[in-house]
């Protein structure tokens, strides 16, 4: 090699070097790999019918500080109409004051930041107000990509095409779009962020509370059917405090392909539960006491078949 030309070649291997590197940093975040997840499989004793595996992996997505509340209304959970006097419910709501910093449930990459006037991210424009959606590093069990939408944000603190660390600051709580008052709408969607008919219920991502577990159930008739809007009730044998959980009431929102359920009961603390289901008549047609586990999933399946109807004095 003419040895003018050395000091020549080696700039240029540096700087492909350079570009090399560079290239490589940046194309690490644009095109994130799978990540594995930590899934915690069932022993074999409590498999059902079908592998029911957990993936309870994201964190609640509200500033961790004391005065903030992490816990998911009870009374527009997700799939509910509250009694079909509301459109079903897409996501979960957090209520929290005006101005509470909203943060990334996962590390992610912004594919939308801004308000949806002009851009369908529901049902309709203007539905969301001020919003981010993510893309995550994530796969569900059937290998489609997860995403997280924050919706009705009072100002927004990040970008599109901007990645973002896991539990840190995409905006602030408000009531822009479609709201009743501050609150965070939180969704979970896979394979595509822009399309509301692919959400899943949050509840089955978010990590459990410590000490908590939740119930998951599908409520079906004899033919098999789920059984939509239907009230469950849901009770501490050793409390007595209840909820009224309600069974999914719409064609927008999914079953997960794992579970296929169509009722959750989230953050219950570990105790024993009795479950109460009535006829339209008030008459008890099915009541079951499970055991709920901390950091574990109980899953119930429930067949109101007309001959296993139960009829009890009050
Ligand atoms: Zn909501």
């Amino acid at each position: 090699m003419n040895r003018r030309f050395y000091p020549c070649w080696r700039k240029l291997w540096l700087a492909l070097t350079v570009l090399l590197w560079a290239w490589r940093a940046l194309s690490q975040d644009a095109t994130p790999t799978r990540e594995t997840l930590n899934l915690v499989p069932f022993s074999a004793t409590e498999i059902v019918a079908v592998e029911r595996v957990e993936h309870n992996i994201l964190h609640r997505p509200i500033e961790l500080t004391e005065d903030n509340n992490h816990w998911i209304a009870r009374a527009y959970a997700y799939g509910d109409t509250r009694l079909n006097t509301r459109s079903v419910h897409l996501g979960v709501e957090f209520v929290n004051e005006r101005n509470t910093a909203v943060y990334a449930a996962k590390a992610g990459r912004v594919v939308f930041a801004g308000d949806d006037s002009k851009t369908l991210l529901g049902p309709q424009l203007d539905y969301y107000g001020n919003v981010v959606v993510l893309a995550h590093n994530l796969y569900s069990l059937a290998g489609r990509q997860l995403f997280t939408l924050y919706g009705h944000l009072e100002k927004i603190h990040v970008r599109t095409g901007q990645v973002v660390g896991d539990q840190s600051r995409l905006g602030w709580v408000g009531s822009t779009g479609v709201a009743l008052g501050p609150h965070l709408h939180f969704e979970v969607r896979v394979s595509d962020p822009f399309d509301y008919r692919q959400t899943r219920n949050p509840e089955l991502w978010l990590q459990h509370y410590l000490e908590h577990g939740m119930i998951v159930g599908s409520l079906r008739n004899q033919d098999g059917d789920p059984i939509a809007g239907k009230r469950l009730t849901v009770r501490s044998t050793s409390t007595l405090g209840s909820r009224d959980v309600f069974t999914y009431g719409g064609e927008e929102v999914n079953s997960d392909p794992v579970w296929r359920e169509n009722f959750v009961a989230g953050d219950l603390l570990a105790d024993e539960y009795e479950i109460v289901v009535l006829d339209e008549n008030d008459a008890l047609a099915y009541q079951e006491r499970v055991q709920v586990e901390a950091y574990r999933t109980t899953f119930v399946d429930i067949v109101l078949a007309d001959g296993n109807v139960r009829t009890i004095e009050k």
